[in-house]
């Protein structure tokens, strides 16, 4: 399978190219032909699979060709649930579409409206927004949806979870009935469904499989220990580590800034990425993770959601997440693309029934062991009754299974309802490493 088979223009492939992309990704595989056709899509893929690419391609390929000069309001309209996503989408649109005159821009909260409002003014093709400021300039009328020829709506899923359902009404209420809409959602889950039915016209179902995609290339390791020895152990962790990046995951943002200061108390250098802090705060934190100025970024779930870190050896779960597909999400950001990578966990006898969940949900062996002078007072315990936190988790939803043993197919491999077929990843830009890291104990 090759992109030009998907019916993309040159420039595109060109700058497929220019960025090393040998073949699509089975998300891509699977939703660009339908997504040219002018089909609606439904598509069940997460961050990882290309899945923005997946969109992305064809809506500039959709602009380029239909675009009438002299016309300023916005064509095209992707809704995604984060600022960094927002970002991320636009980076990624903007390199995709580095040969083409299709102009973009983000609008998201955090930063002023006035820059917003000027370029909006200016005419864009491409909007990317978060829902909450994109109402913010529907109630200002800074910005005119009445020429929105495609919707997208990305992490449809996590959208509904914060509470931007009455928002996406409401901007849909406001675009043209006859377009066509993408949707994205790492599940097929009934409130995914019933937005389906709201905002679309028979589209077309599209569906990769991600579980075992992490599991393929991840090693899942756990270390059981008390809570209250939690840091020390995770330091102790960290001096081995060395000068790798590491990517921690903190359940609360509260707890994530403490286990920062703690870090840099230690002599890390450590930041944090989460909700409360500003946008710049979070840029800075992950452009410095990024260039190797900080060695250790802690995140919660929801500011780590998307965020598009290139490969990183290890990833270490403070917390367990409460829900668990989340553990799936965060190691997302290990052992991507073909590479391998390990997935720890610091497990407490308290996130027993956690643990037990993402078993169950991985449905693969999780290496458990203990290390010498963390050892636990209570022991883990695995079994149907062993203990949760009290919290109003949802129950973790059980994903589908691929079939088969070949090792190396990071993304799964995609389903399509109108025949589209299994195809493997293949020679990807970025090669597995030679060798496994090795266990931290
Ligand atoms: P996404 O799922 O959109 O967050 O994409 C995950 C990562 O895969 C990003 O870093 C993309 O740049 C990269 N990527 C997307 N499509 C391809 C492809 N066909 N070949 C290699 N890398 C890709």
């Amino acid at each position: 399978m090759s992109f030009e088979s998907l019916g993309l223009v040159p420039a595109l492939l060109r700058a497929l190219a220019d960025q090393g992309y040998a073949e699509p990704t089975p998300i891509q595989a699977g939703a660009i032909p339908v997504v040219l056709e002018g089909h609606d899509l439904l598509a069940a893929a997460q961050t990882g699979t290309g899945k923005t690419a997946a969109f992305s391609l064809p809506l500039l390929q959709r602009m380029s060709q239909g675009s009438q000069p002299g016309i300023r309001r916005p064509r095209a309209l992707v809704l995604t649930p984060t600022r960094e996503l927002a970002a991320q989408i636009l980076d990624n649109v903007r390199v995709y579409g580095k040969h083409l005159r299709v102009s973009n821009t983000a609008i998201f909260g955090g930063v002023s409206m006035g820059p917003q409002i000027q370029t909006l003014r200016k005419g864009v093709d491409i909007v990317i927004a978060t829902p909450g400021r994109l109402v913010d300039h529907m109630q200002q009328r800074t910005i005119d949806l009445s020429g929105v020829e495609v919707l997208v709506l990305d992490e449809a899923d996590r959208m509904l979870d914060m509470g931007f359902l009455p928002s996406l009404k409401r901007i849909v209420s406001a675009l043209p009935r006859q377009r066509q809409t993408l949707l994205f959602s790492a599940t097929f889950a009934p409130e995914i469904k019933s937005l389906a039915m709201q905002f679309m016209h028979s589209p077309r179902e599209v569906s990769v499989t991600p579980a075992n995609s992490v599991a393929t290339t991840v090693s899942h390791q756990v270390h059981p220990v008390d809570a209250s020895r939690k840091r020390d152990l995770l330091l102790h962790v960290l001096s081995k580590e060395s000068r790798r990046q590491t990517l921690v995951f903190s359940r609360t943002k509260h707890g994530a800034d403490k286990l920062v200061r703690y870090l840099e108390q230690s002599g890390l250098r450590a930041a944090a990425i989460h909700g409360n802090k500003s946008q710049n705060a979070r840029t800075r934190a992950l452009s410095d993770f990024k260039n190797g100025r900080t060695t250790v970024l802690v995140a919660t779930d929801i500011a780590a959601r998307g965020i598009d870190i290139d490969q990183l050896p290890i990833v270490i779960n403070f917390d367990l997440p409460m829900v668990a597909e989340d553990y799936v999400h965060r190691i997302g950001r290990t052992g991507r693309a073909g590479a391998e990578g390990v997935a720890l966990s610091l497990v407490s006898h308290e996130e027993s029934g956690l643990l037990r969940d993402i078993r169950k949900l991985l449905n693969q062996d999780i290496a458990i062991s203990e290390v010498p002078g963390f050892e636990l007072s209570s022991p883990l315990r695995l079994d149907a009754q062993a203990p949760r936190p009290k919290q109003g988790q949802r129950q973790p939803q059980q994903r589908p299974q691929r079939q088969g043993n070949s090792s190396h197919r990071p993304h799964g491999h995609a389903q399509q309802n109108n025949g589209g077929g299994d195809h493997a990843m293949g020679n990807r830009k970025r090669r597995p490493r030679g060798r496994r890291p090795a266990a931290k104990a």
